[in-house]
């Protein structure tokens, strides 16, 4: 999602945000968070295009001036964004910030804005910095300067050090209703079918149903789910399903489909329990159980090890788990 395509439902948030900093109650550390593919990064961007711009338009970023043009180029030289990056020890892209990315953001946020206005860094997401990185932004969180922003992105807030949670003001960006959904997919140019499966398929996360949607994945589910139930039927056979989805490079894909199919089915077990029916929350359990495994099967996958005979084993458990 890029800037010029800023989905509608951001529009009440930032609203909100740069009426904060219009009055000077826009915290120096915000903890901007969401669903995947929500729009966050696209929020972080106008934010910081906002407090960058210093001929705004109704508080916000007036689109036009030297700060905004260079926001949009992505050369501010005042807004930084830091996410993972290559170890210089050996060119490979870490899995986590680290902190000596953070050490030297911090300094930076000490130093003179090269525009004379605002210094804005955005941690992207900030759950990817390891403990230390996170104790060493600590300190730059609690003695903030003037005219320092700091915007932490992430899904899971929860995941984050308390003393990182409680030093930020949070944000919390939220789906619009169905129909507002529905005819931003429609504006994207999707059927009205198409739109509605996908949107109900993402629990009503526009964004991530745009995503499914362009990059076909909403196909890509439908058939684990075909495959799944085919197994079960004993129509296809775990170990012919397993080569298939090795197939290609998109298993991890596949498996974090079946993974989230099989929470649906546990939800669907666990709402048809009751007083009497022990055997759904039963089921649940086996369900919970293979979710677990169908994520460590994932995490497998990306190792060297022998795929196909682990997730053979997997959708073995898959026919199991649901012949209860
Ligand atoms: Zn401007």
């Amino acid at each position: 999602m890029d800037m010029t395509d800023r989905p509608p439902w951001l529009q009440a948030p930032l609203q909100r945000a740069v009426a904060a900093l219009a009055t000077g109650r826009l915290a120096h550390g915000l903890l901007v968070c969401g669903a995947e593919h929500i729009g966050k990064r696209a929020f972080a961007a106008a934010l910081a295009g906002a407090v960058l711009c210093r001929q705004r338009v109704d508080g916000a970023a007036c689109g036009r001036c030297r700060d905004c043009v260079l926001v949009a180029a992505g050369t501010h030289p005042d807004l930084r964004t830091l996410s993972y990056a290559e170890s210089e020890k050996t060119g490979v892209l870490r899995k986590e910030i680290v902190i000596e990315q953070v050490r030297e953001l911090a300094a930076w946020l000490t130093l003179t804005a090269q525009r004379g206005g605002a210094l804005v860094a955005i941690i992207d997401p900030a759950t990817a910095m390891n403990h230390h990185a996170a104790n060493a932004l600590l300190k730059a969180l609690e003695e903030p300067l003037p005219g320092r922003y700091l915007l932490l992105l992430c899904v899971a807030p929860a995941q984050l050090p308390a003393t990182i949670r409680s030093r930020c003001q949070r944000i919390v960006l939220q789906p619009p209703p169905t129909a507002e959904a529905l005819a931003w997919l429609r504006r994207r140019g999707h059927a009205e079918t198409t739109a509605a499966a996908a949107l109900a398929a993402a629990r009503g996360h526009p964004g991530l149903a745009a995503h499914w949607l362009d990059s076909g994945l909403i196909e890509l589910r439908q058939g684990v789910h075909a495959d799944l139930a085919a197994i079960v039927q004993g129509r296809s056979s775990p170990l012919e399903v397993a080569a298939q989805w090795l197939g290609d490079d998109r298993a991890g894909e596949r498996l974090q489909f079946a993974a989230e199919h099989a929470v649906e089915r546990a939800a669907i077990a666990l709402a048809a329990t009751t007083g009497a029916a022990r055997s759904a929350s039963g089921d649940a359990d086996k369900l919970a159980t293979w979710f677990a495994a169908a994520n460590r099967t994932r995490e497998l996958l990306r190792t060297p090890i022998r795929g196909d005979l682990a997730l053979a084993g997997l959708l073995r458990e898959w026919r199991l788990a649901m012949a209860g």
